[in-house]
């Protein structure tokens, strides 16, 4: 349920500085399930889930407003993540019935679908495509239903086990670091094959690639591996709905291995993040903390204004001017560039080197000098080369600040040298002004 991130996530622990640790009163309740699953917690434990490592990769400052923070926000969410529940909520009633043994008709479940549609909608639902409505994206969840009932009637591939079923991975032998998760659908397709079904209602379908490494779903097999020790095989199935696709993918036990191993050290970044840097993205539109978000409060605070008020508004006023200015200093800079091409015109014409105005003076100056190529020119391999040979490499080779400053930043350098310069180095905050349209 990867497009619903954040919604599945409800075991939420309570945020340190040093990243999520502790358990929430929902997390106490459920300790029984977590002993059903042979993952004994330890007090003050945390427990993360796909979408929580997702969000802190997504953007720090999100995960900061949500698992540290815990804000609440005025926005209830968007309306792809409310089609994703009210779908979800459908296929769960369709196969809990099933294991009842009560087959809906499709008129059934799209009356059901609709019927949940209405009683959980509310006007704070966010929609950011403008130009389609809540119905349109209504009708979506209809079509969805509508081909998943036609594609898969009678719903006998295999058998269900378990309906948005909760699963605790355990990354560690030791069970230091746990992962939470729900599973879509899990089932038995016979012979040791379990099936983790994961139901998806995104307008876009990614390549074979992109879920042969997806981590969401590999997650879940390995608790399902753990868990039923009769199982060979797992296989992992996405059912692209607004698309009718199936996509399978499987991993072996070493990929596996290496997943535990990637997933620990995301957590130990979390956990030592002492940063919360925000990450601009086209994911920004979706992000239910944009009216508080550094990057888009002031975007929030000045659309609720009047006409009058918003223009007289501090920071409208300095940003319109500040823009105004800069489409001043483009256009003379422009002037400036074409004007001085002509006085060169002119000095060359009437054989002189200085222009004069009424009280001022244009000099032309010139001089004629050597150019070696430069670092992506051709002979730069060659000129690199002589002057090594020749012995003059170290007189005329410079460090390159930016690209030192950007490895250290990003610890991609040998930690001896880290450590040999780091005196060296000394931490200040830039500001600069970037202009764009406001889009
Ligand atoms: S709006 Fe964008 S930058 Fe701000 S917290 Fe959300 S994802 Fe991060």
């Amino acid at each position: 349920m990867g497009d619903m991130q954040g919604s599945l996530d409800g075991f939420s622990g309570k945020a340190s500085a040093a990243g999520v640790s502790g358990e929430s009163q929902e997390g106490q309740k459920k300790r029984g399930d977590e002993e059903i699953l042979g993952v004994e917690l330890k007090p003050g434990q945390a427990v993360y889930s796909h979408s929580r490592l997702s969000t802190f990769e997504q953007c720090p400052q999100k995960f900061k407003f949500a698992y540290v923070d815990k804000l609440e926000s005025e926005i209830e969410g968007s309306i792809e993540s409310f089609l994703g529940s009210r779908v979800h909520d459908t296929l769960e009633k369709l196969y809990t019935d099933l294991k009842f043994e009560k087959e809906n008709t499709l008129q059934e479940l799209l009356d059901f679908f609709n019927s949940e549609w209405e009683r959980h909608w509310t006007d704070n639902v966010l929609i950011v495509r403008k130009e389609y409505s809540s119905d349109n994206y209504r009708k979506m969840g209809e079509r969805f239903i509508v081909d998943y009932h036609n594609r898969y009637k009678p719903f006998n591939q295999a058998k269900t086990i378990g309906l948005e079923m909760r699963i605790v991975i355990r990354l560690d032998p030791e069970g230091r670091h746990v992962l939470q998760g729900f599973i879509d659908r899990l089932a038995y397709a016979g012979e040791g094959v379990y099936e983790v079904h994961d139901y998806k209602t995104a307008n876009s379908l990614p390549e074979q690639d992109k879920v042969d490494v997806d981590r969401q779903l590999a997650l879940y097999a390995i608790a399902v591996k753990e868990k039923y020790k009769d199982c060979r095989k797992v296989v992992l199935v996405w059912h692209y709905l607004a698309f009718d696709k199936e996509l399978r993918s499987e991993r072996t036990d070493e990929q596996l291995e290496k997943l535990k191993k990637d997933t620990i050290n995301v957590i130990k970044e979390i956990e030592s993040a002492k940063e919360y840097p925000l990450k601009e993205s086209a994911l920004c539109q979706w992000c239910e903390y944009r009216p508080v978000c550094p990057r888009w409060r002031h975007l929030y605070e000045t659309e609720k204004l009047e006409p009058v008020a918003y223009r007289k508004e501090e920071g409208v006023r300095l940003a319109n001017e500040y823009s105004e200015l800069k489409d001043k200093e483009k256009e003379i800079a422009d002037k400036i560039a074409k004007i001085s091409e002509k006085i060169m015109v002119f000095a060359e014409q009437h054989k002189v080197d200085r222009v004069y105005g009424s009280d001022s003076k244009v000099t032309i100056w010139q001089k004629s000098c050597v150019k070696f190529p430069g670092k992506t020119d051709p002979g730069y391999p060659d000129l690199v080369k002589a002057l090594r040979e020749s012995g003059g490499l170290e007189e005329f080779s410079t460090i390159d600040r930016w690209k030192l400053e950007k490895a250290f930043e990003q610890i991609d350098m040998d930690p001896k040298v880290m450590q040999a310069i780091a005196k060296y180095g000394k931490r200040e905050l830039l500001k600069r002004l970037y202009l764009g349209k406001r889009g």
